[in-house]
Parts: structure tokens; C-alpha cells; sequence
């Protein structure tokens, strides 16, 4: 292993538990809203991808300045008095106060591509997103993702014979990113950098976090018992907190050091989609 490609390790790593370091900065200061940033400060503090999306909470893409808007009302505004936070309960995006999730015929028809531009890391690639969308799949009847093979050379938003393409990126801030069911057509993609290979996570779990994401699913250590790397209250319980969720990053006060698939995801999915 070279010099520059364990730089670029470290490089990947501290980007990823940067970026939720900085989600633990902000819901330290959301309750007080004179410690809130001017919107145009959060703005230019925040990441701008390659394709010109925000990027928030370390891998969710926000496509526009007035969705970057409702996002920074979401985080720095007060949660209303009724605590429904304290229902315990894998953890589903809310839009609206409505669950951002796929009708049961869309979720058993979750159809991508796997971009021909990942040239030598293809198959790898193919491989770690059957094995990422397994994990989800084998606890739910309701899920299914199917890989379309025949797209792989126009593997991009814009081809509608698929939902979503996963497409190769070139990034030192994130390893993979994903959307949520609500995305619109043209965000709705995995992109993934090639230091997937050497995370120190497996790649079918860094997909299958991903494509949890893609199901509707938030990061769990947005919820207050995580006590770190808060991100914002939209979002409805589906199970008990779970530590050990694919969806916890471990560096932020996780107890599952690899991203593994566990038991309570299982239940999270079945609860939102199907035994
Ligand atoms: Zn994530």
C-alpha cells in the first residue's frame, strides 16, 4: 500500500467523522437559537458537491438553496412542546409530517444500474450493492431491488428505464451518498467514491447504508438518545434506538464498529414496509 493511498484513507475517514462531528456542532447549538448561524453563513459553510447538490448530515444531497432553507429551519428551529421524541422507536424520514417512503408496489420494483464508468471496480460494485440491498431484502418481503444491467452504459438520472443509477464520483468528502424516496428524478442516484475499497467498512454494508437511506430510512444517531451528531427532528420511530443500526455511524457514539446489517433494522424495515 502506497503513501498517498493511506493519506487518502485518512483523507476519507476524517471526512466522513468530520462532517458528523459538525451534525454534533449544530444540535449543540439548536436549542438556542442565538447560537443559530445566519442562513447565509450555514449556506457558504456548507458543502457543495460536483453536481451542485448540498450536502448535509455527511451523505444527503439537498438540491436547492430554498430546500437548503427548510433544512436550516428544521435544524435550528425549537422542536414544538409535544415531545414526540420520546416515543422510542430504525427511524423513517418525514416530509410534511407525512413518511417519506415508497408505495408497496414502487418498493417491490426499486430497479438501478450500475454505471460502465467504474471500469475496473464494476463487478466489485455490482457486487456490493446485491449484497447491500440483501440485507434489506431478506428481512422484508416487501423490498425488493432489482439490478438492471442492460443501463450500465447510460447509467445516469436521466435514464427512466431504471429508478435510480449508482454512478462513480471522485470525492475526498464523503465515500458513498444516496436520496430518499421524495428526491426528485434528477438527485435520485448513489454515487460512490473509490475509497469504498478501503474504508475499513465492508462495501456491501457501506450500500446497504446507502440504500437505507434510499428506503427512507435517517441516520439513527440523529435520535436524542445517541447523545452526538444530532441532525434535525424530521423524522418518525419505527423501533426502539438502536445503536448497532447500519444507520449509525459508529463515530458517533455507535456500538457497532463494521456498519453490520442488525436485528432491529429487520424489524425497522418490516414496520415501515412488510413482513
Ligand atoms: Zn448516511
Amino acid at each position: 500500500m502506497t503513501r498517498s493511498r493511506i493519506s487518502r484513507i485518512v483523507t476519507a475517514l476524517v471526512g466522513v467523522s468530520a462532517l458528523a462531528l459538525s451534525g454534533a456542532t449544530v444540535a449543540d447549538a439548536a436549542p438556542a437559537k442565538d447560537k443559530a448561524p445566519s442562513f447565509k453563513k450555514f449556506e457558504r459553510s456548507t458543502y457543495q458537491d460536483t453536481d451542485g447538490q448540498y450536502l448535509v448530515n455527511g451523505d444527503e444531497p439537498i438540491s436547492s438553496t430554498h430546500s437548503l432553507r427548510t433544512f436550516y429551519r428544521q435544524v435550528f428551529d425549537k422542536p414544538g412542546k409535544t415531545n414526540r421524541h420520546k416515543v422510542r422507536g430504525l427511524v423513517v424520514n418525514t416530509v410534511a409530517g407525512a413518511d417519506d417512503r415508497w408505495s408497496a408496489g414502487q418498493a417491490q420494483n426499486l430497479t438501478y444500474c450500475v454505471s460502465t464508468a467504474f471500469d475496473a471496480d464494476h463487478d466489485a460494485i455490482v457486487a456490493a450493492m446485491a449484497e447491500g440491498a440483501g440485507l434489506w431484502e431478506s428481512a422484508s418481503s416487501g423490498v425488493n431491488f432489482t439490478y438492471v444491467p442492460s443501463a450500465d452504459s447510460n447509467c445516469v438520472t436521466s435514464n427512466n428505464s431504471v429508478l435510480f443509477p449508482v454512478e462513480p464520483v471522485q470525492t475526498s468528502q464523503y465515500i458513498a451518498r444516496a436520496f430518499f424516496p421524495s428526491s426528485g428524478d434528477f438527485e435520485r442516484n448513489v454515487l460512490v467514491d473509490d475509497s469504498i475499497f478501503f474504508s475499513g467498512w465492508s462495501p456491501g454494508n457501506v450500500l446497504g447504508h446507502e440504500l437505507g437511506h434510499a428506503l427512507g430510512f435517517r441516520h439513527e444517531h440523529t435520535r436524542p438518545e445517541a447523545g452526538a451528531c444530532f441532525e434535525d427532528y424530521s423524522w418518525r420511530p419505527l423501533t426502539p434506538y438502536d445503536s448497532a443500526s447500519i444507520m449509525h455511524y459508529p463515530q458517533c457514539n455507535g456500538s457497532s464498529a463494521d456498519l453490520t446489517f442488525s436485528a432491529t433494522d429487520g424489524t425497522g424495515v418490516r414496520a415501515l414496509y412488510g413482513p
